[in-house]
């Protein structure tokens, strides 16, 4: 039994998610991947960098970014979790962010950075449908292999679930003194459930496909969908012309405009 200060909850019931923090004594309840997608959206840009230039960023950087994750869900910024040990660990992901020699990690950042780097991988390769990923081929050319999944397992480990019934439907809890191993439940619970999901590449927010329908690009917020025009239309320049072009064929008319196939 872990210290009642800092002891986390996880409840997976339907597609809903609550989590409770004992240090924030308030209750978080949202749809899936709610802990992995704030875990992303602080961490972005540290990963598309990444994912662009193979280089890490700074560790005070990736340490200011995991603050700003502990202190949204946790309401304090204390880190909670212990870096795992990666001094077994020959994977690409070391590869990729550091050579073959992790060198001195005192802080512990290269794990952290690398253990971020997995999840966001093994959610692109095992939860994507999609053959080639937009924007995540990288990531799942490189986080992907399965001998990434130490992370997976170890933080696994770290979890105690029970199952429970919420008015009579079949409910799991997980807890864990630390927020990551919380994280990693998330991605336990959509293998559990076969979901199909994807990272919207502009927000970092992980997003669910509609049943049979692979093509979602963003998470369909109207910033990520715009983003996702400029990038089709190659850039700002493009998407304007596309617009008034657009807004010419339209008559003029307000409101939405037909939807596009790429749009979605
Ligand atoms: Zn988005």
């Amino acid at each position: 039994m872990g210290d009642l200060k800092t002891l986390n909850l996880l409840l997976f019931y339907g597609e809903e998610e609550s989590f409770f923090s004992s240090r924030r004594q308030q209750v978080m309840q949202g749809k899936s991947f709610m802990l992995c997608s704030a875990l992303f959206r602080n961490l972005g840009g540290i990963i598309s960098d990444l994912l662009l230039s193979g280089k890490m960023s700074a560790a005070d950087e990736v340490e200011s970014a995991l603050h700003r994750f502990y202190l949204e869900v946790n309401g304090s910024d204390e880190i909670t979790d212990r870096p795992l040990s990666v001094k077994e660990m020959n994977f690409n992901i070391l590869h990729l962010i550091n050579g073959c020699n992790p060198g001195p990690d005192v802080r512990g950042m290269v794990s952290f950075c690398s253990e971020v780097l997995s999840l966001y991988g093994l959610i692109v390769t095992w939860l994507d449908p999609r053959e080639v990923a937009s924007g995540h081929l990288i990531a799942k050319q490189w986080l992907g292999d399965a001998s990434n999944d130490f992370f997976f397992k170890k933080r696994c480990r770290q979890l105690r679930s029970s199952p429970t019934a919420v008015s009579g439907r079949f409910a799991l809890v997980h807890d864990s003194p630390g927020i990551l191993p919380l994280c990693w439940a998330e991605l336990l619970n959509a293998l559990q459930h076969e979901q199909k999901v994807s990272v919207c590449p502009y927000c970092h927010n992980i997003y669910r496909f509609p049943i049979n329908n692979y093509q979602k690009l963003t998470c369909g917020q109207p910033t990520c969908r715009k983003a996702q025009l400029i990038h089709k239309h190659g850039g700002i320049e493009g998407y304007r012309a596309w617009e008034a072009e657009r807004k010419k064929n339209s008559g003029g008319k307000r409101g939405r405009p037909r939807k596009t196939s790429s749009e979605t």
